[in-house]
């Protein structure tokens, strides 16, 4: 299996500023996401027989990933596979449009409802994860969390809207202990073009 490479952030360090800022992004792309890809990288390398595979397809079918590295690469390509999807989600200066309204209104009731209860559960979710946006195998939207480098993808047939990173890492330098702020701003940050193009 070929090695895994690490994407440069698709904006410059300091396109989140004042929300994410530039020194947590330095810290959490070049040293905390390169761990996870370095991490992966060493942990297939003891496999060299498993055939090239694209993360998802790794993430989605665990069972197929040889026991002895299973949790090793749920752990590292899941950490891998959330922040490459986390970057693309994040962007400044964008506007919900009308298609994700829509459907934010016929799956939550209004907007306002969808981030009600996704800060809601960000603020109140224990320890390290994630809170995501997903749409079910059924069609509908769902708000879920998952801990440490879990990822939905995983063993379940769902698409990943948006997500937020809960670790400390994400927001630790700026914001110290103050998670709902860190989510409250997180708000503005967040890239509506590429919810609209997911949630096509
Ligand atoms: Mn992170």
């Amino acid at each position: 299996m070929k090695p895994f490479t690490l994407d440069p952030l698709p904006y410059s360090y300091n396109a989140l500023e004042p929300y994410i800022d530039e020194a947590t992004m330095h810290l959490h792309h070049d040293k905390h996401h390169q761990t996870y890809l370095d991490k992966l990288n060493a942990t297939i390398a003891t496999h060299p027989e498993l055939p090239d595979k694209g993360i998802a397809e790794l993430l989605k079918d665990l069972n197929a990933v040889p026991e002895d590295i299973r949790t090793a690469v749920k752990n590292m390509g899941g950490g891998f596979y959330n922040h490459n999807l986390f970057w693309l989600m994040l962007l400044r200066g964008t506007v919900m449009g009308e298609h994700t309204k829509e459907v934010l209104i016929a799956n939550f009731g209004s907007v306002e409802k969808f981030q009600e209860e996704f800060s809601a559960k960000a603020v109140s979710f224990f320890g390290s994860g994630w809170v995501w946006l997903i749409k079910n195998e059924q069609g509908k939207l769902e708000i879920v969390s998952s801990t440490n480098q879990d990822t939905p993808i995983s063993n379940t047939k769902v698409t990943i809207i948006l997500g937020i990173d809960l670790w400390e890492h994400a927001y630790y330098l700026k914001y110290q202990n103050r998670r709902p702020e860190y989510v409250s701003n997180w708000w503005n940050v967040v890239n509506w073009d590429y919810v609209d193009t997911i949630l096509v």
